[in-house]
């Protein structure tokens, strides 16, 4: 894109705060020109707390990034494609796969740009991950991904309400990653969900899928926190640490970085690059597993949580 491209911020929480507006302010791409939240705001920018009004007062912004929970989302996203607005939507891209299929149509039938996001695919290891495994034969792979709740989600009751998707709102950030760098796909075969006995979402899940790999997310993980896929292929072990970020091969350290704060640049990189083309990337395939997983698992009542 030459020069800069208006982009307004909704929903100003905990990633738009933490990612997206640094993201965006080192970006050669874009300008933070509005922000549309009910309570939240980015000092110096200009704030709207109707995303109605914003349509209708800021023709001039071209491009919308989506930052709340996946639930209220769809609605958002909608208006923004009537209004003639490219969007991009942070993960999990909605609250359901039909209602994002909607927004895909739409986007198609207007000649906008619809953009689901996946931050963890940007992570540094990902793609040599990816091109290293291109050529191998996957014997099993385990993906572990436990964290903590309270640190990730301070007091954010929705990820806990239908919804909300429960541990697998970190845990699709691991199957966004298994997707991209799996050379064949795998399909769900077992689960077991871990239900707060208080609460709508799992707070655990230990997922089984075809080709000897399976998953084990824990949300109630304190101290280090772990985001690890281990692979064992014909030629050798594949190990990505740190959400996708640092490569190991047969436990040697081989390419990325320990950082995440390479990934959400990246994604403001593609979204210029999609606008620019005029095309959309939306990919479901770690939704799909999601929603199987909650369609086949079986349920089990674990200890109340409470922040
Ligand atoms: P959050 O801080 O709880 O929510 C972001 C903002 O969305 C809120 O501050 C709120 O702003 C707005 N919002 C909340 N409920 C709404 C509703 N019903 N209608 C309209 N706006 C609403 O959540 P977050 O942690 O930023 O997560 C948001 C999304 O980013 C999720 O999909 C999550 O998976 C993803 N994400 C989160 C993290 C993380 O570390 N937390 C990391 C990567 C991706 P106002 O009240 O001001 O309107």
């Amino acid at each position: 894109m030459a020069g800069k491209t208006k982009v307004a911020l909704v929903g100003i929480g905990k990633i738009a705060l933490d990612q997206h507006v640094p993201a965006i302010a080192a970006s050669p791409d874009w300008e933070l020109a509005a922000t549309v939240s009910r309570k939240g705001n980015v000092p110096g920018i200009p704030a709207f707390t109707d995303f109605a009004a914003f349509l209708a007062e800021r023709p001039d912004v071209p491009v919308v990034s989506l930052c709340m929970p996946p639930v209220p989302r769809f609605d958002y996203a909608e208006a923004a494609l009537l209004a003639g607005r490219h969007v991009m939507l942070e993960k999990p891209p909605g609250a359901t796969l039909a209602e994002v299929h909607a927004l895909e149509a739409l986007a198609r039938d207007r000649g906008l740009t619809l953009f689901a996001t996946w931050h963890s695919r940007m992570a540094h290891a990902v793609a040599p991950a990816r091109a290293w495994l291109k050529d191998a034969t996957i014997k099993s792979a385990h993906i572990t991904w436990r964290e903590d709740v309270r640190k990730w989600h301070p007091g954010q009751d929705w990820v806990f309400e239908p919804g909300g998707m429960g541990v697998f709102d970190p845990g699709i950030n691991a199957l966004s990653i298994l997707t991209e760098i799996l050379p064949k796909p795998v399909h769900l075969t077992r689960a077991r969900l871990e239900f707060p006995e208080n609460r709508q979402t799992p707070i655990a899940a230990q997922l089984t899928f075809s080709g000897n790999v399976t998953a084990d997310f824990d949300w109630r993980q304190e101290g280090p926190q772990t985001w690890d896929i281990a692979v064992t292929t014909d030629k050798g072990e594949l190990a990505l640490r740190m959400g996708g970020n640092v490569l190991e091969i047969d436990g040697k350290p081989v390419a990325g970085e320990n950082t995440i704060m390479g990934e959400y640049p990246l994604l403001y990189t593609r979204m210029a690059d999609l606008v620019a083309a005029r095309q959309s990337d939306v990919d479901l395939s770690p939704m799909v597993h999601v929603a199987d997983a909650m369609t086949l698992g079986e349920r089990a009542s674990t200890a109340a949580f409470h922040f």
